[in-house]
């Protein structure tokens, strides 16, 4: 028991830090709005039908992800094609065990990223382009699909080979340092990725339009907070979708906006969006994202350390630091994660929640964060009534109609 209370330990410790928005009244669920008249006031019988042809096969495909992923794992391990790759990399590493961690990283990843090419194809290239959604060709989406390898490829033999000296040298507690290392991790990625990775895949600049340009520095000041990076993204050689994010920690601080949201919406819809996005970033959402992140690091960890300490016991496994059990491990770090997906996501639903509720303070203008919703469901194709249990399991935002109902109750209110 004294193992697993440490973990639990650390996680109590730092929640009330985290200040999760969960007690606030304007963040926890408003009741699910989802009858055919709320659809009818804003969509027609068309668009909703459209919206949930797109999502149903978009849940449906991520169970499919979600079992071959599991079903390679399990591969991997049982028949053992693991092994078979262990020795394959230490065959070609001069008899030095660390060449062998970067061999051995290196195929695995090269063999999981064919295996999943075909699926990935279909759901993000063809399937998006059926839709009218993606305007990317072949070559510029197997582009994409090589940066991305290659990045991984550079980036994951060293944190393979960090964590595996990490269990040979604490084989019992290995999960403490590992879990302290990932926060770190985390912490320096989400910091650095909008100057070094994200360049990588896209094109940057201040965003053009004059008039914009004046709204956002309105728009910061009113909310008293210092912004000075507002860019827009060449999302539309990739896609239609519309969309605005928020990135960086300290000095790499940034809203970004899709060059298809502000070619495509009114300034009052922009300015919407962007109040959402300011609305992150007053919450301090990205810390706090980052302080979750960790958490469910080290307590993802902590089961891996148990995986594998139980089959140490068994008799399966000789040595935890075996790196022909590394599938096992990814195995259960994938479980954990799909396991506590409900809870992440509810959390980020809340924190989505908090950030419309800040849009519609600050701009006091609910007309306009309805127009814009609306405008977003359509042109990203949302499923207008989506089913309680998928929402629960897999929405990072609140469904669209429980967001507008949000700014309806707002505009009642008179605030
Ligand atoms: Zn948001």
């Amino acid at each position: 028991m004294s193992k697993a209370t440490l973990p639990l330990a650390v996680l109590l410790a730092f929640a009330p830090f985290l200040g999760l928005p969960f007690s606030n009244p304007q963040t926890s669920p408003p009741p699910a709005r989802s009858s055919p008249e709320e659809v009818r006031r804003y969509f027609s019988e068309e668009e909703a039908a459209r919206g949930r042809l797109y999502m149903w096969g978009r849940y449906a495909l991520f169970f499919v992800g979600l079992g071959l992923k599991v079903a390679f794992l399990l591969l991997l391990i049982v028949i053992p094609a693991s092994k078979a790759l262990e020795r394959f990399a230490f065959s070609l590493a001069f008899g030095k065990p660390w060449l062998a961690v970067i061999v051995y990283t290196l195929v695995l990843l090269l063999l999981y990223t064919l295996l999943f090419l075909p699926l990935s194809a279909y759901r993000d290239l063809f399937r998006e382009r059926a839709f009218g959604l993606s305007v990317q060709t072949i070559q510029g989406w197997l582009l994409d699909q090589l940066k991305g390898f290659l990045l991984s490829a550079v980036l994951l033999p060293p944190l393979v080979l960090l964590l595996y000296a990490l269990i040979r040298r604490f084989p019992e507690t290995w999960y403490l340092p590992a879990g302290l290392a990932a926060s770190f991790l985390i912490v320096f990625f989400t910091a650095i990725s909008p100057i070094l990775i994200e360049p990588i895949f896209h094109t940057f600049r201040p965003i053009q339009n004059e008039d914009l340009r004046a709204r956002v520095t309105a728009l910061a000041e009113k909310a008293g907070l210092q912004v000075e990076k507002v860019l827009e993204m060449d999302a539309s050689r990739r896609t239609r979708k519309l969309n605005a994010y928020v990135s960086g920690l300290g000095k790499t601080k940034r809203v970004v906006l899709y060059d298809t949201l502000v070619k495509g919406s009114s300034p009052e819809e922009v300015e919407l969006v962007l109040a959402h996005e300011l609305g992150h970033w007053k919450h301090q959402h990205l810390w706090k994202g980052v302080g979750l992140a960790a958490l469910f690091a080290f307590a993802g960890l902590f089961v891996g350390s148990l995986t594998l300490h139980w089959g140490v016991q068994k008799g399966l496994i000789q040595h935890p630091a075996d790196l022909a059990w590394f599938p096992l491990l990814l195995l259960t770090l994938f479980l954990f994660h799909i396991v506590t997906l409900p809870v992440e996501n509810a959390i980020s639903r809340a924190f989505e929640r908090q950030a419309d509720y800040a849009s519609l303070l600050l701009t006091k203008n609910p007309e306009a964060f309805i127009r814009s919703e609306v405008q977003l469901a359509k042109s990203n194709l949302a499923d207008l009534t989506p089913p309680r249990p998928l929402v629960l399991f897999l929405y990072t935002h609140p469904p669209v109609l429980e967001r507008i109902g949000m700014a309806e109750t707002f505009q009642q209110e008179g605030r």
